[in-house]
């Protein structure tokens, strides 16, 4: 890519130079301008070689009508009307303008590159108390790593000893260094900022966190937008439409009407300039491309151009409660217990989650802070929207909301007043809860403010959480409305009512969740954004746009971020296709020539690749 570049640039330079010469030459040596054509056929094919050979090759495959073939048709007619300057303008320009394109992609490649910049080229093994440096690739789970300070985490793992600092900026985009020690968990991508860790290799690579987000990164460009997609049939018909008109423009008149066929062969390759789709097909794609790398550099990543759009359709945005809008981090209240110690009943209940990612499993397994003997758990089932069933000593126990307990005809217990209850039953019989509270994350007010202000009409909550809890959520926050106590299946119902309620409008509908017990809602909505999603799976492949960390404010920066490549996408089309219109009209009333024809190409061209470049420069601040 790089080198193309530089030999398009210097292709362009020398050709330049080579007519500057020229035109000198003719000038001292008049005799010289005899050998006109061949003289500029030189810089000619110098700077257009390429643009023949791919016309060429494209009229060997029968598919000859593509902008190649419009400048290419253009320069011959030049050729023929003996305006060689003109002939070897035409390409100049048009090449300027495919550098520039090239900067721009490049531009936002380096984004991206910044980004794949996280892929880990080894491993320090630790084998028979040897340090062998490795493919991450042949690590296994199991296998012993150690992670020196300033080298990057090559495979997820759990820290065995050692503590340190992590940096997780290049995955998340956020510079804040995580504190870690013994028993933390570490994500392949992140950077080892502190002391030497020595880490218990928990997955296989291409079961990592880096390498599926590296996958994704690679898959970005499948699903063209469908702006890019209209564009590219348009120009598919149009080009060869373009032709049929300008031949007639110039066989009519001169046939029919005795015109002299100089000035409609002229008309004919003004027209053909003009109607060149250039500016167009290059701008809408690299706008799209310049969001994308954007996106990616705070840490969103997009799958396609395709989601921006539908994002900037949103109008309603629905949030799951545990872990989107609150931390998911919660603390236990109170533990209420009947024929079990307190102690007891945490054990039973950290064991029982043992195996589980959902944040209440988490948090307890926090609170009980001790080491769990994996064996003493058999038979986990985790029962979404609900909790969890398994045999603990071989003892059957259930740990969950009241819904569960009921379903297995226990009805005598209550929720504890404030926050989530997780209640308790061991062989049949109830043995307590544990409260649980969680905090609103703390910029959320902020960012559903915002969002209102940016055009999304309604926010809504589903959570499956009882309806205090809820309900209180939603009004801290001034959500639009909440339902509450919702099994997994019951949320895919209700973004259907609110997807059945945009079906007349045009508008979309966004769900924002963690991917725990909501992978189907991600699925289903309009564009399903995942958060904190490095780590889970079934989020990633399920949703539209990952969020990188679990900072809520991603959802409005993705939403600006959709609003302003539209918008320089629909401001460059209208804007091209006036500019085109009026110097069209000038060359029906023969106001205008095949030079302001090509400058006017080129530089709606530039024009829109740089409202692109403006339009996404420096990061992304909020206002
Ligand atoms: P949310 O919609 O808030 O993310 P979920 O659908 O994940 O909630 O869970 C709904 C309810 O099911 C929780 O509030 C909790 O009462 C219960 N629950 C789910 N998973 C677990 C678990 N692992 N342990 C205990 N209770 C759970
Ligand atoms: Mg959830």
């Amino acid at each position: 890519m790089e080198r193309n570049r530089k030999i398009l640039f210097l292709r362009i330079i020398f050709a330049a130079l080579l007519v500057f010469v020229a035109m000198l030459a003719f000038n001292f040596f008049p005799f010289l301008v005899k050998f006109k054509m061949l003289i500029y056929i030189v810089p000619y094919l110098v700077v257009g070689y390429d643009v023949i050979l791919r016309t060429c090759k494209n009229i060997v495959k029968l598919k000859f009508l593509d902008e190649n073939a419009l400048m290419f048709i253009a320069t011959v007619g030049a050729f023929f009307l003996k305006e060689y300057l003109e002939a070897v303008f035409v390409f100049l320009l048009y090449q300027v303008g495919e550098l520039f394109q090239n900067f721009a992609i490049a531009s936002s490649e380096n984004n991206i590159k910044d980004i794949m910049a996280i892929r880990p080229n080894y491993a320090n093994l630790k084998q028979k108390g040897s340090l062998n440096r490795v493919n991450p690739e042949v690590v296994n789970v199991g296998d012993v790593i150690v992670i020196k300070p300033g080298e990057k985490i090559p495979l997820d793992g759990v820290i065995l000893s050692g503590g340190s600092y992590i940096d997780m900026s290049a995955m998340t985009g956020e510079s804040n260094h995580l504190n870690v020690g013994p028993g933390d968990r570490v994500l392949s991508g992140s950077l080892n900022v502190g002391g030497v860790l020595e880490v218990c290799v928990e997955k296989k690579y291409k079961d990592s966190a880096v390498s599926k987000v590296l996958s994704l990164m690679e898959n970005i460009n499948n699903k063209k937008s469908k702006t890019e997609n209209l564009i590219r049939k348009f120009a598919k018909i149009y080009t060869p439409c373009v032709v049929a008109i300008g031949v007639l423009i110039f066989v009519v008149p001169v046939m029919f009407f005795n015109g002299v066929w100089e000035v409609w062969l002229e008309k004919f390759l003004i027209f053909l300039v003009i109607s060149c789709p250039c500016a167009l097909v290059i701008s809408v794609p690299v706008s799209f491309f310049l969001a994308i790398s954007k996106a990616a550099k705070n840490g969103i990543l997009v799958k396609g151009g395709i989601f921006l759009e539908q994002l900037f359709n949103v109008n309603t945005v629905i949030f799951d409660k545990t872990g989107t809008l609150t931390t998911g981090d919660f603390f236990v209240s109170k533990i209420s217990n009947e024929n079990f110690s307190k102690e007891e009943i945490l054990e039973v209940v950290a064991l029982v989650e043992v195996n589980l990612n959902h944040p209440i499993a988490k948090s307890i397994k926090k609170a009980y802070n001790k080491e769990l003997d994996i064996g003493r758990v058999k038979n986990i089932e985790d029962i979404f929207g609900k909790g969890v069933k398994a045999f603990v000593d071989g003892r059957e126990v259930f740990v969950g909301n009241l819904k569960l307990m009921n379903s297995i005809g226990i009805y005598s217990c209550k929720d504890f007043e404030l926050g989530t209850t997780v209640h308790v039953a061991i062989n049949g019989k109830y043995a307590g809860y544990i409260a649980l509270q969680d905090k609103i994350k703390e910029n959320v007010k902020s960012v559903i403010k915002k969002l209102k202000q940016n055009g999304i009409e309604k926010t809504v909550m589903l959570t499956g959480d009882r309806k205090a809890v809820g309900e209180h959520v939603a009004s801290k926050i001034n959500l639009d409305c909440a339902f509450c106590e919702l099994l997994p299946h019951n949320k895919v119902e209700k973004l259907e009512y609110f997807l059945c309620e945009n079906s007349s409008n045009g508008k979309k509908v966004a769900f924002v969740g963690d991917g725990i017990n909501d992978a189907a809602v991600l699925k289903r909505a309009d564009v399903g954004l995942a958060m904190g999603a490095i780590g889970s799976d079934a989020a990633m492949q399920a949703c539209d746009i990952v969020l990188m960390d679990d900072d809520i404010k991603k959802v409005l920066i993705a939403i600006l971020i959709s609003k302003k490549v539209v918008r320089t996408v629909k401001q460059n089309i209208f804007f091209s296709l006036s500019f085109k219109a009026v110097i069209f009209l000038l060359g029906v009333f023969g106001l205008t020539n095949v030079w302001l024809a090509i400058f006017s190409d080129v530089g709606v061209s530039i024009l829109a690749i740089l409202n692109a470049f403006i339009a996404f420069r420096g990061r992304f601040y909020l206002k």
